[in-house]
């Protein structure tokens, strides 16, 4: 007599012929009814509609289209109702993708069936192979790895992004005057040696603006520190807008600021001091109309660091000597 378990066993076995042998998908489909859901063994591989089982089913079909050999090794059916029944299998499986033998054991495969005028057809599938326990024989779940490797890869991805962005603020942080936003010190000194080797190898020129306000400490004893800093803030935004791009500018003391022209000679550097004398001398700064002294120098052939720094030094000194708001321009040494 023909068991319940014998027609579910059957119809496995319908199925995993057409799926596994036959590799037919229309002769598979006609196994499944609606609603239809499943879960595949990758991550991307689950199926809440229809149309995405089908979906999922049909790239299954095309990415792996050769014969596919089974063993049952285990199987447990059971009919929950008249109308209801669920398998649980247990398979070895063996197939060639792409010239590679691929060989799965334990495969496990779950199916929910109901019965609709005397056709038992199936609702729901779920796959799924163990990730600890692998034979001598059998290939490493090769989708498993490689969706996996796909997450590592992409979270590496969002670490290396999010690490350089903080790599690049810390970056711009140790070069940065915290007060003005301009380079600062350390950054500008190192500009400053870069264009003094280029000078020893090339023999090309720049010069350096050295500037000084004038009378500074009065705005803080007057009105108070926080004013001398919004005023050295002016400061800089004028420096700023009055010098080519190429220039290099940074805060190189507490109310003092230094420029590099790159490829300048003495008497553009001076026209340009000059010009931003002139734009200070005349801007209607919030607190009080202020000067700046101004030395400019040129980097010479024998010229290193502390002599550049100290002839450009000496030239503000002198612009300081002579009455303040005013450009000198050191002596050749
Ligand atoms: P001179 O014309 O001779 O240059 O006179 P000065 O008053 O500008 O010169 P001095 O070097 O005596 O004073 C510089 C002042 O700059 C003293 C110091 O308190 C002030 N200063 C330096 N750094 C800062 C800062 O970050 N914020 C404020 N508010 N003041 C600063
Ligand atoms: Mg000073
Ligand atoms: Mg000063």
């Amino acid at each position: 007599m023909q068991t319940y378990q014998d027609d579910i066993a059957l119809l496995v076995t319908t199925y995993l012929d057409a799926y596994f042998l036959k590799r037919d998908f229309h002769e598979t489909m006609k196994l499944f009814g609606k609603p239809l859901t499943g879960f595949g063994t990758g991550l991307s591989e689950n199926a809440f509609q229809y149309d995405d089982f089908i979906r999922l089913f049909k790239r299954d079909f095309a990415e792996a289209p050769e014969k596919i050999d089974y063993d049952i090794t285990q199987m447990v059916t059971h009919q929950i109702k008249k109308d209801l029944a669920t398998a649980a299998c247990q398979l070895n499986i063996k197939t060639t993708i792409m010239n590679q033998e691929v060989r799965f054991n334990f495969f496990r495969l779950s199916l929910i069936f109901t019965k609709t005028d005397q056709t038992w057809l199936i609702h729901h599938m779920h796959i799924s192979l163990p990730t600890d326990a692998h034979e001598k024989d059998e290939s490493y779940p090769i989708k498993e790895l490689e969706e996996r490797n796909l997450l590592l890869e992409k979270l590496v991805e969002e670490k290396t992004r999010s690490l350089n962005q903080a790599l690049k603020q810390i970056s711009e942080l140790a070069v940065t005057d915290k007060l003005t936003g301009t380079f600062n010190r350390n950054r500008i000194e190192e500009d400053l040696k870069k264009e003094i080797q280029l000078v020893n190898r090339y023999h090309n020129q720049f010069s350096i603006i050295l500037i000084d306000i004038d009378h500074f400490k009065e705005i803080n004893d007057s009105h108070g520190h926080m004013a001398g800093d919004n005023m050295l803030k002016e400061f800089a935004t004028i420096l700023k807008d009055n010098i080519r791009e190429t220039d290099l500018f940074g805060r190189w003391g507490g109310e003092e600021f230094l420029i590099i022209c790159p490829e300048t000679d003495i008497a553009d550097a001076c026209n340009l001091a000059e010009k931003l004398r002139d734009a200070i001398a005349t801007y209607p700064f919030t607190i009080k109309n202020k000067t700046a002294s101004f030395g400019v120098a040129a980097c010479l052939a024998n010229d290193n660091y502390d002599s550049l720094i100290n002839r450009a030094d000496q030239a503000l000194y002198n612009s300081k000597r002579q009455g303040r708001n005013r450009v000198s321009v050191a002596q050749k040494s």
